[in-house]
């Protein structure tokens, strides 16, 4: 086993899998309303080549646990099988969806050995929720939450976005909502990876604010277990047992802890979701690349991650790529 270490001395453990750029909202901090221009088919990993990556990262660089996203995940069509072999590796393996179409899917991804599922919900105003995602499909995301409970899949995990103006008065709401449904709701600072850049330093809702407006209804105290490598801060409502984890990207980064990687749908790694370079995977693969050589240039990828995503530094530059790309 190489480890994907780098000068750091971080060594990635968790990958971040992307299946698709493509995705059925439209969140306005993530993609403009008309969409954007999709991977060719041809460009896309087959699913025999994605189960490939994968099989080299857990089997050769000891990747422990694999997270699929997008774009939306749901929406490529292999992802039960995908699911499948990978659970079959012996690795963890969890799903980040926007839920739409998991009403559906739910219980055939649990049967697969999906063992957690992160779900993307801004705001439980249908309104809101159609300004944001630019969609009228709260109630199918709703739907979506409790066919995985009934499929077994826990604890289920809700991320949500703030956006100023928007949905920034509504975060004790939406906690209130999570806690009556035994959600785990965590915040996210929204981050500078939008396809349109619209983010502002100035004009985003950070952690302080966020704990500041939960602060107001709620009383918050800093849950006891170690974080590790979780990004979120974790805290008891009200003395627990519900919790709220609240996940500063922005204000307060966890780079040093980090211990991801990620493959993106067109066979690129990226050692950090703000990278401005990647590793083509897939030329060398379809041009018979073996194993070894394969784990090889992942470890060299690995091996140039730097130290912090340095989005307060003068010199910071937004990556080409938006996140529906590159994966969250
Ligand atoms: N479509 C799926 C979903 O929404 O869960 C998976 C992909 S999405 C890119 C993964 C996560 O990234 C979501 O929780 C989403 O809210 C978050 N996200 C997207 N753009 C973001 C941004 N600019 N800043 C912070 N989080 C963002
Ligand atoms: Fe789609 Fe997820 Fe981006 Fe929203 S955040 S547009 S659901 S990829």
């Amino acid at each position: 086993m190489i480890p994907l270490a780098d000068r750091f001395g971080r060594v990635a453990k968790d990958l971040r899998v992307s299946l698709t750029d493509r995705c059925n909202l439209r969140c306005s901090y993530c993609m403009p309303a008309e969409g954007l221009d999709w991977l060719p088919d041809d460009q896309t990993l087959t699913d025999d080549e994605v189960v490939r990556l994968i099989t080299i990262a857990v089997r050769r660089l000891g990747i422990t646990e694999v997270r699929f996203t997008g774009g939306e995940p749901l929406v490529r069509r292999g992802l039960v099988d995908i699911v499948r072999r990978t659970h079959e590796l012996g690795v963890e393996t969890s799903l980040t969806t926007n839920a739409l179409g998991l009403a559906r899917t739910a219980a055939a991804l649990r049967e697969a050995g999906l063992d957690r599922i992160n779900v993307s919900l801004d705001s439980v105003r249908p309104e809101t929720f159609h300004e944001i995602t630019r969609r009228d499909r709260l109630a199918d995301v709703v739907a979506g939450l409790e066919a995985a409970r009934a499929a077994g899949l826990s604890p289920l995990k809700i991320n949500a976005v703030l956006l100023r103006g928007t949905n920034d008065d509504q975060a004790s709401e939406l906690l209130q909502w999570a806690l009556d449904h035994s959600y785990d709701l965590r915040f996210i600072e929204q981050m500078p990876l939008d396809a349109q850049h619209g983010w502002s330093r100035a004009e985003m809702v950070t952690a302080d604010e966020i704990f500041e407006r939960l602060g107001a209804d709620f009383t918050l105290t800093p849950h006891g277990e170690a974080r590790g490598s979780d990004p979120a801060e974790l805290f008891d409502v009200d003395g627990g047992p519900g919790t709220v984890g609240i996940i500063a990207s922005v204000t307060r980064p966890f780079c040093g802890d980090c211990d991801r990687v990620r493959l993106t749908a067109d066979g690129q790694i990226r050692n950090c979701l703000f990278a401005r370079e990647e590793s083509d995977l897939r030329a060398a693969l379809r041009s018979g690349a073996t194993d070894d050589d394969l784990a090889d240039r992942w470890v060299v990828a690995m091996a140039g991650k730097r130290a912090g995503h340095g989005i307060d530094d003068e010199s910071f530059l937004q990556p080409d790529r938006p996140m529906s790309a590159i994966g969250g």
